[in-house]
């Protein structure tokens, strides 16, 4: 140990892939710089290496990076060299989201492996949340929707009952009368500024459910409510924006 340079450990070969998803932060990636230029490579090399780096890239890419990287930490390196790219790059689609949520959305997939996902909703004004529950209401079962809903927005889905036979302009427009007599913050957090609340269109991730699902739960909180389908069409993602507006 004592001939061992400073960092090497953390990519040894006899810990396997695992090791390159533990060893991530520019503190450790630093480390293992200054253990490669240790091993012969020029600090002109170590410096071109870092800055060729995209951002959240691995000590392990970092060493792998290295041309002229020897001896010792080449071999160690090498047993590594197969785990996948640490870093997903992901394409959000649908609608658009503020930066904390989107980022937040980004990571997620990132840790799922998930290369695009779609927001299939966002946050929404009355005349929105009234047009949203309306299609829902025709698309999806009335019991389901009752049952996503709390008691403001059973009270929306009666309205939508009562006007059963009228025309799809004039339902939405009582239920948006509705949803603005009881404040439409009370019907859905999509309504509410005080969150960031926006689904993610499950055929958008299709195949990658469990993956996808396990992350957004690795992230409560900061997310304080998650639906999964049948009980939302979408995966409902909601957030205080105090807990995230505050980082
Ligand atoms: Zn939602």
């Amino acid at each position: 140990m004592a001939t061992a340079p400073v960092g090497l450990p953390l990519v040894n070969a006899s810990t396997g892939p695992a090791t390159a998803s533990t060893v991530s932060t520019a503190q450790q990636a630093a480390s293992i710089q200054a253990s490669l230029c240790q091993n012969g490579v020029s600090n002109a090399a170590c410096q071109n290496a870092v800055q060729s780096l995209p951002a959240g890239a691995t000590q392990l890419a970092y060493a792998a990076a290295l041309p002229g990287a020897t001896g010792t930490a080449t071999q160690q390196v090498t047993g590594t060299a197969a785990a996948p790219p640490p870093t997903t790059v992901v394409t959000l689609t649908g609608e658009s989201l503020p930066d904390a949520p989107r980022n937040l959305l980004i990571q997620i997939l990132q840790e799922a492996g998930i290369s695009s996902a779609r927001v299939s909703s966002g946050p929404r004004n009355a005349h929105e949340q009234a047009v949203v529950m309306y299609e829902n209401l025709q698309s999806q079962s009335l019991a389901d929707q009752k049952e996503l809903y709390m008691q403001p927005g059973k009270q929306v889905i009666a309205v939508y009952e009562a006007n059963a036979g009228k025309s799809k302009a004039e339902v939405i427009a009582a239920m948006e009368a509705k949803i603005n007599e009881l404040g439409p913050s009370t019907v859905s957090k999509h309504c509410d500024n005080s969150y960031y609340a926006f689904d993610v269109g499950p055929p958008s991730i299709q195949g990658h459910e469990k993956a996808f699902v396990d992350a957004v739960k690795a992230h409560m909180p900061p997310i304080t409510k998650f639906l999964v389908p049948p009980a939302d069409p979408g995966y409902h993602i909601q957030i205080p924006r105090s807990s995230l507006d505050a980082n």
